[in-house]
């Protein structure tokens, strides 16, 4: 089935497979989950990257079932659980609005949260709605039965809805994981006071809520662990947020007795993540993917950029998967790109242009995305790929570009 799933020119085929076995047994996710030491992983951003680190960090120690795709619907949990051997670890991608029901399901050991932001803004209201459901999922979650309470939630201690969302676990080993993008998060999820941030910390003026001190801290050149350990890490993988992603992993997979400096090491090979940081050819020319489907997101992105003066190419679409109104473009700062060339692309590429402009960011218009990596190429050391920052549908179209090629 799912093989063809993917003749068919579906992607990964997973999905496929999943909808099959969940129609036969509603029950296949719990089934599946039985028996297994569980980690569950949610957040608007870095799901699909942390979840990769923790299954390389897992496998280190046994069997591990992984949704590596990026399935991360209860269906995709299905096909991923169903194409491993009974029993042995996983590391599961869950979507963050299926995280309850998800969790009710598979009965984790750990439940890793990373960030809440909205991911279209035609979907700005269900960032507090979503961290309320996660909260009441945490505190619903039944006792796994060889334990007498909940599972031990991994949570990042800079996101005020993180925080109010984990709140409601038994156990929690705050992460200090940094938050870039919060201007989703000034809403105090609690009693809609306003929070304050400063540079390194958080609070809400009304109620209290605060941010907790973490128990784990990432920097440069190491994480520090629960008990003060430093232990020092390099990654493939470019920018700060992929180091907290992996302090993030390597602090679940600590819980399920993999040592963190053990855990990190097999974080470092990871280069590609379902096709985003690969150089891929478009039209003959290499270029670097980098998928960003919303601000927050696109605050990370900045810190992947190759420096100026080497140019860009930013893609844009606004189909429904993309969130059909592109004015969220206005709240990315985009002055950051100035002092390179950019080439605004996709269908959307208009609205990126005046958003350009008014940041004072060189740039062209070239409106089809392969024609658009040729035109950077002329802007830069030919030696090296071109970035290229795509939201979702775009992203998918330039990879089916680079495979066609
Ligand atoms: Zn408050």
């Amino acid at each position: 089935m799912g093989r063809a799933s993917r003749l068919a020119g579906r992607g990964g085929g997973g999905v496929i497979g999943g909808r099959v076995t969940l129609l036969v047994d509603p029950d296949a996710l719990a089934h599946l989950a039985r028996g297994r030491r569980s980690v569950l992983v949610s957040g608007t951003n870095g799901k699909t990257t942390t979840t990769r680190f923790l299954a390389a960090a897992l496998a280190t120690a046994g069997p591990t079932a992984t949704n590596s795709g990026g399935a991360n619907l209860p269906f995709g949990l299905v096909a991923a659980l169903s194409s491993a051997p009974p029993g042995g670890l996983a590391a599961l991608e869950v979507d963050e609005a299926y995280l309850g029901p998800v969790a009710a399901a598979v009965q984790p050991e750990v439940v890793c949260l990373l960030n809440l932001s909205r991911d279209q803004l035609d979907r700005i209201n269900e960032v507090r709605l979503l961290a309320g459901r996660w909260r009441q999922a945490l505190e619903a979650v039944a006792p796994a039965p060889a334990d007498a309470r909940g599972p031990t939630v991994v949570a990042n201690a800079d996101d005020p809805m993180v925080v109010w969302a984990a709140s409601g676990a038994d156990r929690v080993v705050w992460v200090g994981a940094g938050l870039s993008w919060r201007l989703d998060a000034t809403g105090c999820p609690r009693c809609e006071g306003r929070i304050q941030f400063t540079d390194t910390d958080w609070s809400c003026g009304d109620c209290g809520l605060a941010r907790p001190e973490p128990q784990v801290t990432v920097d440069e050149v190491a994480l520090t662990d629960q008990a003060g350990r430093r232990h020092p890490f390099t990654l493939s993988l470019p920018g700060q947020c992929n180091r907290s992603n992996a302090a993030v992993a390597a602090t679940a997979a600590s819980l399920l007795g993999v040592d963190e400096a053990q855990a990190l090491a097999a974080m470092e090979p990871v280069a590609d993540v379902t096709g985003r940081y690969g150089v891929v050819r478009v039209g003959g020319v290499p270029a670097r993917l980098l998928l960003s489907k919303n601000p927050a997101g696109w605050m990370e992105i900045f810190d992947f950029l190759r420096p100026p003066p080497s140019p860009v190419v930013v893609a844009i679409n606004a189909r429904i998967a993309d969130g059909r109104d592109p004015s969220w473009l206005w709240d990315v700062p985009f002055e950051r790109l100035a002092g390179r060339q950019v080439v605004a692309t996709g269908e959307r590429c208009r609205d990126l242009a005046v958003r350009l402009r008014y940041a004072e960011v060189d740039h062209v218009m070239v409106e089809d995305p392969v024609a658009a990596v040729a035109e950077a190429r002329r802007f830069g050391d030919a030696s090296q790929p071109v970035d290229v920052v795509a939201n979702y549908t775009s992203f998918q179209g330039l990879r089916r570009a680079a495979a066609d090629a």
